[in-house]
């Protein structure tokens, strides 16, 4: 499965200077804690798709961009490659962590998206081995999907139960539309 690596990643000065590069810096977060390894960089700018399937966008040149494909073309100093998708490894939509996006094809977007639903649990990414400091190798129990349904039916979101799980936004959306985990009542 492809993901995103740091080798060929150059920071090209290119990009540095464009007239929204500011702007869109101001709607990164990247405090750590945030994403399945606590590296995610949380996108608070404008957002399309729909609770727990949401990704960032920013205008340029009068063109809503999709901001996760931006942040991988500014850290690789050239255009996305046409035609692909931009994959989170992190499984965190709003996530901009160029490290966590990857080039992809439709059938490893859809590859990717089956293996969530039935792994369950975040994945340790290849560029982050060790680290994590959300619930590193976080496997959920009975009991944790049992807390993570009654949280969400007391009013707790899908992002917030994310983050407080180290888990993707899809992930616990599966859990708490019982689309997995449907053996636990
Ligand atoms: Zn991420």
């Amino acid at each position: 499965m492809p993901r995103g690596s740091r080798e060929g990643i150059v920071h090209a000065a290119k990009f540095r200077w464009a007239p929204w590069r500011e702007r869109f810096e101001s709607y990164i977060d990247r405090t750590p804690g945030f994403g399945p390894w606590g590296d995610c960089h949380r996108w608070t700018g404008p957002a399309s798709g729909y609770p727990g399937n949401q990704y960032g966008r920013i205008m340029i040149n009068k063109r809503y961009q999709r901001a996760h494909r931006v942040a991988w073309e500014i850290a690789h100093g050239r255009r996305f490659p046409r035609g692909k998708f931009a994959l989170h490894s992190c499984d965190v939509g709003l996530c901009v962590n160029p490290y966590h996006i990857s080039p992809g094809t439709q059938a490893d977007n859809m590859r990717q998206a089956a293996e969530r639903g039935r792994l369950d649990h975040p994945r340790q990414g290849p560029t982050n081995p060790a680290r994590g400091v959300a619930h590193p190798n976080a496997r959920f129990t009975n009991r944790d999907i049992a807390q993570i349904r009654l949280m969400h039916t007391r009013g707790h979101t899908i992002a917030s139960l994310a983050h407080q799980y180290g888990a993707g936004w899809s992930t616990i959306d599966q859990i708490v539309k019982r689309k997995t985990w449907k053996h636990v009542p």
